[in-house]
């Protein structure tokens, strides 16, 4: 049995998926976006939400043909009070300013500075919060360029449509530099607000339970900034801002999390309080997220606790105050009455609030109502899995789709009974399971659950199926000759086939559960002999489909190629390492060894690179396949060249001492058969992109009560 820390990498994203840049930015942030609830939703302008505007939006440009124009057309009322001087009588209609006049006088404008201000302004409270965006509004309004289209759409003359263009290149590489000259400055001022940061963060703490670093980052960008969202479209310096309150508050609030859902201060709550609240979220099936939510909850708590209901009263916001602890020490009371806990990892009110927003970004509802609706017994391939043991239990519109499984097992694998199944031996391990606390290394860097979070994964047998990465992945490809990232069933194609086959089976097995269901309650012996018809014509759809259908023979043949191919990495790779191995029992034989491996990989990088040129020069689309492969090459060489260095956490020792391992494991047994149904039912094998888990089985069907947007990553 592996170590938990070695397993945390049957993630549910191939690796190659998953970044650590911005992961808190966007769902760690806590507030998933489906949700809309994301920082522009529905909160009140609370302290810590600052967006105060410091500067007010530049007054209107002044230029006398401006207010003479606007006099001659909007009348004298709308400009009189500007002018400061009475209408003349008898005014002369001075022309309308031309485009071209207009343009050179809003250039003016740009160029004097004036939009610097406004533009952070538009920025701090705009939608998408991207510098054309900014420019769009500095236009409407700071310009009053609203009647002339950017775009130079309705202009007759030539000229002015380009005068318009550049002008609108010009104003966004302002405001461009602008906004980052801002965002820069802001990150200067974060270095030195640390006793600022750390009481904003205890106000971010008391305003919702979501208390993970990343959401606490974003909320403080909100205070620092606004409620602009923060993503790869953002103005240069934003992420930047971003990560710099990241880091400046991940100490305070890792501390003050301990500190305020420690042991000792847990016991020091109010039992009533916590009681109350244990009763209002006990039934819930919303997670409380926002610090409305939060609020909402107090009102229910003080009702139920018979205290003042009214949010303007003492009493009330005391309550308030301590809401969300009392929540997170609630939430971890409830999990640990419901959900059978991994004594391993177990689940105390600290390492909830660390780990929670992964769940309300996960799923839709809280993971006790989560576990009570989904997660049951089942059996797969003669091994019984029980949701009352912990880390167990599958989610329940998996199991209903085991027998087809076990059915397409018994046809590929040739058996003619269950029995004869089951005596094959290929039973899943322990690890088709559903968890409370799922291994906290793994999360730490994760937006998601996993698959086996949510239970919609299987392992089987580790031990001969070991799970490896990076350096050491691509090692093992080169001494195998084979590249085991660009393997057919880890590709992207692969998922979306995977997913379109699952989906198809999971309904019509579903029709076919609610036909059983009438053929119970049914009466009359005509329509049962209709209902049971129609049962043996889906039975006979669901037996002879995937012989036939044709995304179902794609995705199988994939894994059918892949588990050859990795067979066949898998003979050169032992036959190599057998040669390097005996190589060393000679004298210099460590040398001897180290240059055959770099003589290895230095082939290997050649072949990449002839093998890009001629993808160069035929237009190939596998150019970007061939870069990565020769980047992944490159991580190897570094690693051999430079004991100091370091790549994905792996130095060199540690690569060989892990190829070598895998020269005893192998890097699998698993039977073609079996990769096979599992394909054919919608399931992907061993992830393969950067990352080998041949263990490792993924549902790729939709499964109630996971959110959509998480629901294959
Ligand atoms: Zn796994």
């Amino acid at each position: 049995m592996r170590e938990a820390d070695q397993r945390v990498e049957h993630a549910a994203c191939p690796k190659g998926q998953v970044s650590d840049v911005g992961l808190d930015q966007i769902t760690a942030s806590g507030y998933p976006g489906r949700m809309d609830l994301i920082r522009r939703s529905r909160e009140p302008a609370a302290p810590g939400r600052g967006a105060q505007r410091s500067v007010q939006p530049a007054k209107p440009a002044t230029s006398a043909a401006r207010l003479l124009w606007l006099q001659a057309s909007a009348g004298n009322r709308a400009v009189a009070g500007l002018l400061g001087v009475q209408r003349d009588p008898d005014p002369v209609h001075p022309p309308e300013p031309t485009i071209a006049e207009r343009i050179t006088e809003a250039r003016g404008q740009v160029t004097k500075g004036e939009i610097d201000g406004p533009a952070f302004e538009q920025y701090r409270t705009s939608t998408a919060g991207t510098v054309a965006e900014v420019a769009g509004l500095l236009w409407q309004n700071e310009l009053y360029l609203v009647d002339v289209d950017p775009t130079g759409a309705g202009i007759d003359k030539k000229a002015d449509k380009k005068l318009v263009a550049d002008f609108k290149a010009f104003l966004q590489a302002r405001v461009a530099k602008a906004l980052t000259a801002k965002l820069r400055d802001l990150i200067k001022q974060v270095g030195t607000s640390g006793t600022k940061i750390g009481d904003q963060v205890e106000a971010i703490l008391r305003e919702s339970p979501m208390w993970a670093e990343g959401t606490v980052a974003d909320r403080l960008f909100v205070a620092w900034v606004g409620p602009v969202p923060v993503s790869g479209r953002s103005p240069d310096g934003a992420s930047d801002l971003w990560a710099a309150l990241r880091r400046a508050s991940a100490g305070s609030v890792a501390s003050k999390r301990a500190d305020h859902l420690s042991k000792t201060a847990v016991k020091a709550l109010d039992a009533a309080e916590v009681s109350a609240v244990k009763t209002l979220l006990d039934p819930s099936t919303t997670w409380v997220v926002t610090p409305e939510d939060t609020a909402d909850l107090t009102d229910k708590a003080a009702a139920a606790l018979g205290r003042p209901t009214n949010r303007a009263d003492g009493a009330w916001k005391e309550l308030r105050d301590r809401m969300s602890t009392l929540i997170l020490a609630a939430e971890s009371d409830i999990i640990n009455a419901t959900i059978p806990q991994s004594k391993k990892h177990p689940l105390v009110p600290a390492s909830w609030a660390t780990f929670r927003n992964r769940y309300v970004a996960t799923l839709t509802k809280p993971m006790w109502a989560f576990y009570r609706d989904n997660i049951v017994d089942a059996e797969i391939l003669g091994e019984k899995v029980k949701a009352s043991t912990d880390s167990s239990g599958v989610h329940k519109d998996v199991a209903a789709v085991l027998p087809l499984l076990e059915e397409s097992a018994m046809r590929l694998g040739g058996f003619a009974s269950k029995a004869d199944l089951i005596k094959a031996n290929q039973r899943p391990g322990s690890e088709f399971r559903f968890e409370a606390m799922s291994h906290p290394g793994w999360m730490g860097r994760a937006r998601h659950l996993s698959f086996h979070g949510t239970g919609r994964a299987m392992d089987f047998r580790a031990g001969t199926n070991p799970d490896f990465g990076g350096p050491t992945h691509q090692l093992v490809s080169i001494l195998g000759g084979g590249e085991l990232s660009e393997l057919s069933a880890g590709s992207t194609q692969q998922r979306q086939d995977l997913q379109t086959v699952a989906t198809h089976n999971a309904d019509v097995v579903r029709l076919r559960a609610e036909l059983q269901k009438r053929l119970a309650a049914a009466t009359d012996d005509q329509e049962k002999a209709q209902l049971q018809s129609d049962i043996d014509r889906i039975d006979a759809h669901l037996r002879d489909s995937v012989q036939t259908d044709a995304t179902t023979v794609k995705v199988r043949d994939r894994a059918t190629e892949t588990h050859q191919k990795v067979k066949s990495i898998e003979s050169k790779f032992l036959e190599a390492w057998a040669t390097i191995t005996l190589m060393r029992n000679f004298p210099l034989g460590e040398d001897l060894a180290a240059s055959l491996i770099g003589e290895k990989v230095d082939a290997a990088a050649e072949a990449a690179k002839q093998a890009l040129d001629a993808a160069v020069k035929a237009k190939s689309p596998d150019v970007g396949k061939i870069r990565d492969r020769i980047r992944r090459i490159e991580e190897v060489r570094t690693l051999l060249n430079n004991p100091a260095a370091s790549i994905n956490e792996t130095n060199q020792r540690q690569m060989l001492k892990k190829v070598d391992e895998l020269s005893n494991s192998g890097l699998t047994d698993m039977p073609s058969w079996m990769v096979q149904a599992f394909a054919e039912r919608g399931w992907q094998w061993g992830m393969w992109g950067g990352f080998a888990d041949a263990m490792h089985f993924d549902y790729m069907g939709p499964v109630a009560d996971v959110r959509s947007d998480a629901q294959y990553l």
